[in-house]
């Protein structure tokens, strides 16, 4: 049997025809530097076991593309064996050993070349535009790969982040992550890609006194978008940097004068910078569990920490104005004014009714999918906002809007193909028995005409609304939402027409539990209410799941048993999807259908235009007909123009060809999984409750009491909103935090949510 030694000889004698001194050199692969006796230095690199040869063969073409372009450049170029390979190969006592031979490459690593001069950025950014030039000549198959340190996948180690034992390392971490995911990742498809060294870390640029002089390592080659070679270098050569941004700049504006960059490339620069970062570190937290030993893995961790909390003190905006300070190009050219400023207008000219949320208000500048980016570009994971049901300022959305806009707008008084569509979409999607509706503006507007539709169909006026509901800000959508006219400001019950119901809450309420059981006990409760009524009942309006009540999912057989109640006593069954409706719910399109029942008029608002203003009634024949015969026509000068129906059309092709019903399921099954497991180590948290991505996590003093922790719940939004994720408190006592954001949320954003809940609850002293 051989030793590997032996081996090695073997090999080198066998396909080279050299022998000579070895030693193993440091790296992340088994790697000897071999000098022969002739003084002459090799790198021998073994391949991994399964090791690609294809890739091989990619590194070797595109160190031989650098090597005919750059007389001043050295790189690793090969020595192909005898019989002419670039790989070689030897067999001995059932072991076969791979590997390729190298030039050594002569030089001072970037990383100890001591303090950088201007010369050397300049230099360096010069060197960084040209070898992305010439390697974007080269075309190979291999090179449409990926792998760990691809940096258009660093969401992938994201998870990685829970395995970082300090708590502020952790925050900054998920900082540089949200930066990425939100500000590079989504803009990453529309740039221009080509094949790069995809490692042009300090470790493996060499230079000798302002010259870069060798390259190393093409182990990570693979085609990215182009900047990423920029991104990558910089996240390393400014790592010691007294001033990172101003040296980035230079390099930059050199690179730049050289290979012209982009606007956008430069706005995502910062965001690519510190996903590389957040890669690296969360690699090395992995590889202290895996191989704490191996010294040569943890070299740039510390200085990478140390770049990440300061960058974590950045404003991308800022980053980005200094890193293209030298470009002459406007990045981020759509700006507002100061947020001072525009507290200070708006209390100027609007009431203090028109309320703020957090004790330090945010201005926003702009938003993308489930993002939404303050005035200084950073950005914010929405997990609150539903209107924005297909993600902020979906482009088709936009675009059929736009399109329409500029097209024809006119008024149901005309006929147009829009409306007639529009029609046609939302009935498909509702039980066949609702084919006749109307659109209007808002979902007050539409609540308001289902109240009447009521009253005209059923000639009563008693209404019966749920605890804690709201449905609207008029003057009669306020007298039948207890959340207004029972909360803060209200008086009351001013009308005697108004008829509460109890919010089928099966952890705080009556009737405990989610079983069928607590769902009939609180439907015959409504039941002894109807009974008890003096006079005719027109309606009962609920929320198929009560948003504003506190997130509540009511308990199977609820509806079923309610609506059996207002039926029999002649009223109509009212059910306001505003807030649930259009595929959030996950399992059903529509909230009612996981009670199994049918209402007779349903309310759409909200989510049905992703933020325009737009609403529904969808009702029965004989309602609508009862209607009609009343003989009042029914007109609204904006309700279902062609840009708002156009907008409502689009907005359910989204839903449709993104599958954001499923998606709805299968994040926010996974959010509301992963708060329970926060149940185990908080017991702040009382309950977690939900469906689809319509959640709710009651945070209580005492489990047994249920003492609301209202001030925690208050504490926890501000703390998150401060680490960038959007959430909002509601029910009765404000102590439910809820979760109902843009279907277009992903499992890591879910992930990431769960595990920053969990540090701030610590942080904040939870039991
Ligand atoms: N119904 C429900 C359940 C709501 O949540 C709201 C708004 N929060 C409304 C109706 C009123 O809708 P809008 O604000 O569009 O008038």
């Amino acid at each position: 049997m051989k030793t590997t030694d032996g081996r090695l000889t073997g090999l080198l004698a066998a396909e080279y025809g050299i022998g000579g001194a070895r030693t193993r050199l440091g790296g992340e692969g088994e790697n000897y530097l071999v000098s022969t006796p002739d003084g002459q230095r090799f790198v021998l690199k073994l391949c991994i076991e399964g090791q690609d040869s294809a890739l091989l063969e990619l590194e070797h073409v595109a160190a031989e593309a650098l090597a005919r372009e750059f007389a001043d450049i050295a790189v690793p170029r090969t020595v192909l064996t005898k019989s002419g390979n670039v790989e070689s190969m030897q067999a001995l006592d059932g072991v076969t050993l791979r590997g390729r031979l190298l030039h050594f490459v002569e030089g001072t690593a970037w990383c100890e070349a001591g303090p950088t001069t201007s010369a050397r950025r300049q230099e360096i950014g010069r060197c960084l535009a040209r070898v992305t030039t010439a390697l974007a000549r080269v075309n190979h198959p291999a090179a449409q790969r990926s792998h760990r340190w691809d940096l258009t996948a660093a969401e992938a180690q994201r998870p990685l982040v829970a395995k970082v034992h300090d708590a502020e390392r952790r925050r900054v971490l998920e900082q540089a992550y949200l930066l990425y995911v939100a500000g590079a990742l989504p803009r990453l498809d529309a740039l221009p890609q080509s094949l790069i060294h995809g490692d042009l870390s300090d470790e493996n640029l060499l230079v000798a006194d302002e010259r870069v002089v060798g390259l190393l390592d093409f182990g990570d080659c693979l085609r990215n978008p182009t900047i990423c070679e920029l991104a990558i270098a910089l996240s390393y050569l400014l790592l010691d940097e007294p001033d990172p941004l101003a040296a980035g700049a230079e390099i930059v504006a050199a690179y730049h004068e050289q290979s012209p960059l982009s606007v956008l490339e430069l706005e995502i620069l910062f965001p690519l910078i510190c996903g590389r970062l957040a890669v690296s570190v969360s690699i090395a937290a992995e590889r202290h569990e895996t191989a704490p030993d191996r010294d040569a893995w943890f070299v740039s961790e510390a200085r990478a920490w140390s770049a990440l909390t300061r960058y974590a003190e950045i404003d991308p905006l800022k980053a980005a104005d200094v890193l293209a300070s030298g470009t002459g190009l406007p990045v981020f050219e759509d700006r507002s004014t100061s947020r001072a400023s525009t507290l200070e207008r708006r209390r100027r000219h609007f009431p203090d009714a028109l309320s703020l949320t957090y004790r330090d208000p945010i201005k926003f500048s702009r938003g993308s999918r489930q993002f939404l980016f303050d005035q200084r570009e950073r950005p914010h994971l929405d997990l609150y906002n539903n209107v924005c049901h297909v993600g902020h300022c979906h482009p088709r959305v936009v675009e059929a809007g736009y399109r329409q806009m500029r097209r024809l707008n006119t008024n149901t008084r005309y006929l147009y193909d829009q409306l007639a569509e529009y029609g046609e979409r939302i009935c498909a999607l509702l039980p066949t028995a609702l084919e006749r509706c109307f659109v209007v503006n808002s979902g007050t507007e539409a609540n308001e005409l289902a109240l009447r539709l009521a009253r005209v169909h059923t000639g009563a006026e008693e209404m019966l609304v749920v605890d804690g509901a709201y449905h609207g800000h008029t003057t009669t959508m306020l007298q039948i939402s207890p959340y207004k006219f029972m909360g803060r400001g209200g008086k009351g019950r001013a009308e005697d027409w108004v008829h509460i119901v109890p919010i089928p809450d099966g952890y705080r309420g009556k009737f405990k539990g989610q079983g069928r059981e607590a769902g009939v006990a609180y439907g015959d409760e409504l039941g002894r209410i109807v009974a008890a009524l003096e006079r005719p009942l027109a309606a009962f309006i609920t929320e198929s799941l009560p948003s504003c009540g506190g997130q509540i999912v009511p308990p199977e057989g609820y509806l079923e048993t309610a609506f059996a109640h207002v039926r029999q006593a002649g009223g109509l069954c009212i059910a306001d999807e505003v807030q649930v409706g259009f595929g959030r719910v996950g399992e059903r399109f529509w909230g009612f259908e996981l009670q199994n029942v049918v209402p007779d008029i349903v309310v759409l608002g909200k989510p049905i235009g992703n933020g325009h203003p737009l609403a529904a009634v969808v009702t029965t024949n004989e309602i609508a007909a009862s209607f009609t015969n009343a003989g009042m026509e029914f007109f609204s000068t904006f309700g279902g123009n062609p840009v708002s129906c156009a907008i409502g059309t689009a907005v359910l092709d989204v839903v449709r060809d993104e599958g954001l019903q499923q998606n709805a399921l299968r994040v926010g099954t996974r959010l509301r999984e992963g708060l329970r497991e926060l149940m185990k180590r908080h017991a702040v948290i009382g309950d977690v409750r939900g469906v689809g991505l319509f959640l709710g996590v009651e945070l209580v003093r005492d489990r047994t009491t249920l003492e609301p922790a209202t001030e925690e719940a208050a504490l926890l939004i501000d703390e998150l909103c401060r680490r960038g994720i959007l959430t909002g408190t509601d029910g009765p006592h404000r102590n439910v935090i809820k979760f109902k954001g843009p279907l277009v949320l992903t499992e890591s954003d879910a992930d990431m949510a769960v595990r920053v809940i969990d540090d701030v609850l610590t942080a904040q002293g939870s039991r």
